[in-house]
């Protein structure tokens, strides 16, 4: 059992897991990780903290030296999660916090025992679309597929051990933390503790 806890936090685009994830991190104790990505870097996004910009011969480097966690083809270009960053923090004892699409959770969920899943949900899809739209960044065409994306994710939510709805983003920032909280008492975690509470008188 790691040291630290291992969250998968997913989450369709409009579901405000992104800025739930940013004040979860602002905690020194939770890494959120970097993913490695073949595309090219957009604007402003820095290498080391968004992603990790590398070039695909790099990528298919490191799968072959099982250097990923779980990967996805998406569009064209490869985006994984580096193992060795993870496993070094888990071990130092720190939570560390995957924000991945739903198809890189279940892998991580298939391959790992020991992990906690979140899916951030949106109060409800009308509020998902008004969230999206209100952006005005995006093309009507552009919210239709990311609405579209968006019912397949939610439809796999029931894969998750933890539904937390984004209503109010303070309220679901507190749910988290209380997830993550209650996690840390489970017996499977405390199990040591309490063996060494029971130690003492022994020696
Ligand atoms: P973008 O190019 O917009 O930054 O990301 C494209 C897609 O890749 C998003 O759905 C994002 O969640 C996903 N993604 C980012 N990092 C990873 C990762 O490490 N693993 C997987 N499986 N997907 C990722």
């Amino acid at each position: 059992m790691n040291k630290g806890l291992l969250i998968v936090l997913s989450g369709p685009s409009g579901s405000g897991k992104g800025t739930i994830n940013q004040v979860i991190a602002e905690d020194p104790n939770v890494f959120l990780s970097v993913s490695a990505t073949t595309r090219s870097p957009r604007e402003g996004e820095q290498h080391g903290q968004h992603y990790y910009f590398i070039t695909r011969e790099e990528f298919e480097d490191r799968l072959k030296q099982d250097g990923m966690l779980e990967y996805n083809e998406y569009c064209g270009n490869y985006y994984g999660t580096p193992k060795k960053e993870m496993q070094q923090r888990l071990e130092n004892g720190n939570d560390v916090i995957l924000e991945i699409d739903v198809n890189g959770a279940l892998n991580v969920m298939e391959r790992v025992d020991d992990v906690v899943s979140i899916f951030i949900m949106p109060p409800s899809l009308e509020v998902l679309e008004d969230r999206l739209r209100g952006r005005g960044t995006e093309s009507e065409e552009v919210i239709r597929q990311r609405m579209n994306e968006a019912i397949t994710e939610i439809g796999k939510a029931d894969q998750y051990d933890y539904i937390v709805v984004n209503d109010k983003l303070d309220d679901a920032i507190s749910e988290v933390r209380a997830i993550l909280s209650a996690e840390k008492h489970k017996i499977t975690r405390m199990r040591e503790f309490v063996k060494g509470v029971l130690n003492y008188g022994n020696e």
